[in-house]
Order: structure tokens, then C-alpha cells, then sequence
């Protein structure tokens, strides 16, 4: 099935344009969402939690002993490696078992990742989608959604590529400034991979 790969700065408004997808019958596959999900979840991946972080990764109930883990990887750099690389090929399985489940029958779907560039998985898709918003427009946004400082909202920025650089990657793009029409734009995307899906399917016959 025909993917397509949406990514976006915080506070750019990924999830609302795939909102408006799955308003239009596509499904979204959230990988931000199921990542968290799957840390107590993927046998696989627990058991390499623990063998690289250690037993007290995970309390006996099985929740995940977030305040262990981020204090290993906070600030060094080779443990975020060694979590994301343990992370990044669960996120995947995940992602094949939730496609299988997708009837043949939806054109395409979306997965939705902050980081779909960074982490390489854009890779996986048959193309992209980066949403952009002016920086005023996202410290904003942010500030009301999550109560956070500007500081904040610039730290976590500075961890991410800039918007500038996932556009050399990207395939489409959603300007998301609230004077162009958010709606109309996914409108257009979606007619466009329409028109690929159903070639696709002739080309299959
Ligand atoms: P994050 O990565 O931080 O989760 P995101 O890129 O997924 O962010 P959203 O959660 O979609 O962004 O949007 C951030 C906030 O901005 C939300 O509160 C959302 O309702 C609001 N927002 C997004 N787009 C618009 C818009 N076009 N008009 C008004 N508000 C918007």
C-alpha cells in the first residue's frame, strides 16, 4: 500500500492536518503515540531495555521506570543512540502489524513522526509531507496547548532539524500560518495521492 510520511516541528500542526486525513477516510498511523506505547508492550524491545539499562528499567508491575531511563539518557548521547536504536526497529514492527490490519481497499495511509527525517524512517515511505509554521505562529500555538515557556519550547527546537533542512528532504508541503487554508491544501495532497493510488492499481492488474 501506497505510504506517505508526514512530519512537521513541534508545534507546526502535524496532527491537526491528520486529523483532517482521517477525516477523509485515511488512517494515520501516530508513531510518537505507539512508541510510548510499545516501550511496555514489545516483548522484544523490553527485553532489550533491560539488557542495556538495566531490571529497574521497568517497576514489577511492568510500567516503564521513565525517571531511570531518562536520567541515563539525558545529556549522553550514546545511550539515546543505544534506546533509539532498540526503539526505532520496534516502532516498525508495529507499524507492519498495523498496516496488515488496513482493509485493501483505503487508498493509502499516513505515519506521523516528529522526527521522520532524523530517525531515517522517511526512508520507508513512498513520500513525504513536511507541515511548516512561522515561529511566532508555533511559540504561540505551544505556549497555549502545553503552558510552557518560550526557553522551553526553544529547547526542544534546537534537538530537532530545522525546518529548513527536513524541507530539502520533503516530497510536500503544508503551510500551516493560519492565513492559507489548511483544509484546502490537505484537499489537494489527498486528490494527488488518489490519482497515485489508483494508478498503482492499474499497474498492478
Ligand atoms: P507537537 O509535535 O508538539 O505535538 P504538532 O505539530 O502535532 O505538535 P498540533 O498538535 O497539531 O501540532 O498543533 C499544536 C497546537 O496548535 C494545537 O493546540 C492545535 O490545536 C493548534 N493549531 C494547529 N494548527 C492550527 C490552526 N491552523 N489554527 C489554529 N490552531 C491550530
Amino acid at each position: 500500500m501506497y505510504k506517505v510520511g508526514i512530519t512537521g516541528g513541534i508545534g507546526s500542526g502535524k496532527t491537526t492536518a491528520c486529523k483532517v486525513f482521517e477525516v477523509l477516510g485515511i488512517p494515520v498511523f501516530y508513531a510518537d503515540t505507539v512508541a510510548k506505547e510499545i516501550m511496555t508492550k514489545d516483548a522484544l524491545l523490553i527485553e532489550g531495555v533491560k539488557t542495556a539499562f538495566g531490571n529497574e528499567s521497568y517497576f514489577e508491575d511492568g510500567k516503564l521506570n521513565n525517571k531511570h531511563i531518562a536520567g541515563i539518557v539525558f545529556n549522553n548521547e550514546k545511550a539515546l543512540a543505544q534506546l533509539n536504536a532498540l526503539v526505532h526497529p520496534a516502532v516498525f514492527r508495529a507499524f507492519d502489524a498495523w498496516e496488515a490490519t488496513i482493509p485493501s481497499t483505503v487508498p493509502y495511509t499516513l505515519k506521523e513522526a516528529a522526527i521522520l527525517f532524523e530517525s531515517g524512517s522517511y526512508k520507508m515511505c513512498d513520500t513525504t509531507i513536511l507541515v511548516t509554521a512561522p515561529y511566532d505562529v508555533k511559540i504561540k500555538r505551544l505556549m497555549q496547548r502545553d503552558g510552557v515557556t518560550e526557553a522551553q519550547i526553544k529547547a526542544r527546537m534546537d534537538k530537532q532539524l530545522s525546518d529548513e533542512q527536513k524541507g530539502k528532504l520533503a516530497d510536500h508541503f503544508i503551510v500551516n500560518d493560519e492565513e492559507q487554508s489548511i483544509i484546502e491544501q490537505v484537499l489537494a495532497l489527498h486528490k494527488h495521492f488518489l490519482q497515485i493510488a489508483e494508478e498503482l492499481k492499474r499497474f498492478e492488474c
